[in-house]
């Protein structure tokens, strides 16, 4: 069903055009999740890197309204913009652009305030991120903004220096668990190997959050969900990033439950209005 706003827009064709930028984006729930929230007019925008920069100088005069910017571009969404949020600029990369008249082009981060709206009010007084990438970096400094103590483990450990946060040799007990790394993508393999944790370890953490998100759950929110752990996944943490984009962009609240259904839901022709 339709929201409010989703009426409003989806019998005009002159209604603001939005989309996601990525390379690739094929997968990207954010088309099915940002149309069922009312923007009828949204789609993916597979852009190359190459063609980042003059592409989303384009959007503006193209009927687009904003934008959300996925891997490999976030950092390269920043360095377009003509301006930017503290959180944006702080953490280095951009996830939300919105498209001004002349030309301007706004940054925000909405990943950041997403994991906070996602954790909600349960304790987070310690955290460990797992993960340097882009989006451990958002983590880092969205936890770190909430007054958590957070250690961060990576794969690589010099990637993890200088982000704001302890860096440990190996995963520690805190109230809160972030898997900001790519492991658990793939289904077929168990993900705690190369995490270095086991998952009797996870009684460790009071919730566990993983950003990556498939069709089905993880193997790491199936272990932790199992052992009776608050577990938070990937499509949450994506419905509350696209929830304040949706805000930021129409200046309504967001239809938090149809954008989860759409986010959930396998499959969704995209392209029936
Ligand atoms: P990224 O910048 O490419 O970082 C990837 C991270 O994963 C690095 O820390 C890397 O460690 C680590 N890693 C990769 N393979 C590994 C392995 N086999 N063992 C241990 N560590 C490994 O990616 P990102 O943008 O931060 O995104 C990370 C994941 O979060 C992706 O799956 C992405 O789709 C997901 N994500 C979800 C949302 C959401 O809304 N749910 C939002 C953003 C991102 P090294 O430094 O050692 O290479």
């Amino acid at each position: 069903m339709l929201s409010e706003p989703a009426r409003e827009h989806a019998a005009d064709g002159d209604a603001p055009r939005y989309g996601v930028l990525g390379w690739p984006v094929g997968h990207s729930r954010s088309p099915a999740m940002m149309r069922a929230a009312g923007l009828a007019r949204y789609q993916r925008l597979p852009v190359a890197p190459e063609a980042f920069e003059d592409t989303v100088r384009a959007l503006h005069g193209a009927g687009f309204r904003g934008a959300n910017v996925t891997i490999p571009h976030k950092q390269a969404a920043l360095a377009v913009a003509t301006s930017a949020s503290d959180a944006a600029r702080e953490i280095g990369a951009a996830n939300t652009l919105t498209f001004g008249a002349d030309g301007e082009i706004a940054a925000e981060n909405t990943d950041a305030p997403g994991l906070l709206a996602a954790l909600g009010d349960r304790p987070t007084r310690s955290a460990l991120v797992l993960g340097a990438g882009g989006s451990a970096r958002a983590a880092v400094w969205a936890l770190g903004r909430a007054g958590a103590e957070v250690s961060i483990w990576n794969r690589t450990a010099e990637r993890a220096a200088g982000l704001g946060a302890r860096v440990v040799r190996e995963p520690i007990a805190a109230d809160v668990l972030v898997n900001c790394t790519s492991v658990g993508l793939d289904r077929s393999s168990s993900p705690f190997k190369d995490l270095l944790l086991t998952a009797d370890e996870l009684v460790q953490y009071t919730t566990v959050v993983d950003l990556v998100y498939r069709a089905g759950e993880t193997v790491l929110i199936r272990e932790a969900a199992k052992r009776g752990i608050d577990t938070i996944d990937g499509l949450e943490i994506l419905v509350r990033q696209g929830a304040l984009s949706f805000t930021l962009w129409t200046g309504l609240a967001a239809p938090l439950d149809s954008m989860r259904a759409a986010a959930r839901e396998p499959e969704t022709p995209l392209h029936a209005s």
